[in-house]
């Protein structure tokens, strides 16, 4: 063993890694990051030889060196917003960025970034023209609304509806509907800060039609109805339709809103999915204003779209808290690709990969799970088991919540290590893998994996045991 003052002169000289490095690195890399990373690494070893530590009592070679500098550097030179495969079965996983978008949509958005665009220029008249208006027609026959606007995302729709139209006045909800959606989002605050005060009616299960026409005032200026999402009431519940909610407000001069969250454009109870109240439904009924996600169950870019009367939506555009919350040129160029798929049903079902998830058949994903392990299970053999399970799939972001879709799974179990070991070197890996950990097994549901993703996650997987199995020896 070397004596502390040996191991401390063995350290190399800063100077010299970096020239070394920059001549054996064969990606550019900044000068800034190798001498950082260099310097991170050699003031690491020297804080560890003054505290003793055991693993490096020994003087390393330059190749040891040479491998604890790439890896800082690799990790510096990593994104930090990446690609991951989902595996989890969520298919509307909010932490993991909501809805994929086809491939048209991810033309559009290079089309509007790396070229100019007509996004405020009308090309008729040659005057400056309203981004909202790129959209605003397709919305409206696809809803049967008279006028629509988007904005950043559904919480700032309704934030925006609320001040336009509620600021300073009450409005009545249902106490059954006072939501909280994942993120902080209560529909209470939401209206706090909108400056129009909540007035609650009804019981936790129950509200009634007579309960909002009790609890109007000469302050009341809407009745709002919402969503909720995320959560099911069972039992001895009612709920006030959107026909009489609206029929209620016209009688008494007042508007009514619908925050509907998901906004679904199809009914997929076709499909073996909840029935979701559609755009379409919530417009028909006569509700004056309808909020909701561009990116949940309508399988678009983050957004928030606000259909209803010509009236309603005429005072919203023109609220200049609009202008705070507007949608960018990106997510317009995905959104009109993706409403323009709902022209034809069986097309945006094909196409949109939300909806292309929510509805494939269990026989589909099988073989999917079944192409998966095909590749990986020769190579693993002995170090882990490989198998397929069914298992269910979670429609995610906040939708439907009670519904449980019949899928399959690849089923790994690991020889060499825990499974919690497994789970979180996965999550590490240059392309993280997120799967769950269910009865001693790690699963990765086959429904979110996307064709595309099939080689490259057996490659991935065959690697991870490959180099672990070095590492180990
Ligand atoms: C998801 C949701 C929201 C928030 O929508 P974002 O697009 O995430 O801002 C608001 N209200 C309801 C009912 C929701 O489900």
């Amino acid at each position: 063993m070397e004596s502390q003052n040996e191991l401390l002169r063995s350290l190399p000289k800063i100077d010299e890694c970096i020239l070394w490095l920059e001549s054996v690195m064969d990606e550019y890399v900044p000068h800034r990051i190798i001498k950082e990373c260099v310097q991170k690494v050699i003031d690491r070893e020297r804080k560890s030889i003054l505290a003793g530590e055991k693993q490096h009592l020994v003087i390393k070679s330059r190749g040891d060196w040479e491998k604890l500098f790439i890896q800082s550097i690799r990790k510096k030179m990593t994104a930090n917003f990446r690609r991951v495969i989902n595996g989890t079965g969520v298919i509307v996983h909010t932490n993991l960025g909501r809805s994929l978008l086809p491939d048209a949509a991810l033309e559009a958005l290079g089309m509007v970034g790396g070229y100019y665009s007509n996004l405020e220029f009308d090309l008729e008249t040659g005057r400056r023209g309203s981004r909202y208006s790129l959209v605003e027609d397709l919305i409206c026959e696809l809803t049967g609304a008279e006028s629509a606007i988007v904005v950043n995302n559904n919480a700032a729709a309704v934030l925006l509806v609320l001040d336009t139209l509620a600021k300073g006045t009450e409005v009545i909800v249902s106490r059954g509907q006072l939501v909280e959606i994942g993120g902080s989002f209560r529909i209470p605050d939401v209206m706090a800060k909108s400056g129009a005060d909540l007035v609650e009616v009804g019981a936790t299960n129950r509200t009634h039609l007579h309960d909002y026409e009790q609890a109007i005032t000469e302050r009341t200026s809407m009745l709002l109805k919402v969503h909720t999402s995320n959560f099911r009431m069972i039992g001895f519940t009612s709920e006030v339709s959107g026909e009489d909610l609206s029929a209620l407000a016209k009688k008494h001069g007042l508007v009514t809103m619908e925050d509907l969250g998901s906004g679904s454009l199809l009914d997929l109870s076709p499909y073996g999915l909840e029935k979701e109240p559609t755009v379409q439904e919530a417009v028909k009924a006569g509700i004056d204003v309808v909020t909701f996600s561009g990116d949940k169950l309508l399988g678009g870019p983050q957004a928030g779209v606000i259909v209803g009367s010509r009236e309603v939506i005429g005072k919203v555009k023109k609220n200049p808290l609009n202008r705070a919350l507007r949608i960018d040129k990106f997510t317009l160029a995905a959104l009109e690709t993706i409403l323009r798929y709902y022209y034809d049903t069986n097309n945006a079902l094909e196409s949109i990969p939300t909806l292309k998830m929510l509805t494939e058949h269990p026989d589909i994903i099988k073989e999917r799970a079944e192409a998966i392990t095909g590749k990986i299970r020769n190579d693993l053999s002995g170090q882990c088991d490989v198998t397929i399970g069914a298992t269910v799939s979670k429609v995610g972001g906040g939708a439907m919540p009670e519904c449980k879709l019949a899928s399959w799974a690849v089923e790994l179990q690991p020889k060499t290590m825990s499974i919690s070991m497994m789970e979180k070197s996965f999550r590490q890996l240059r392309m993280p893998i997120i799967g769950r950990v269910e009865s001693e097994k790690f699963l990765l549901d086959a429904r979110t994996i996307q064709d595309r993703e099939i080689s490259e996650l057996a490659d991935l997987i065959r690697d991870f045991f490959r180099t672990d199995v070095i590492e180990n020896a």
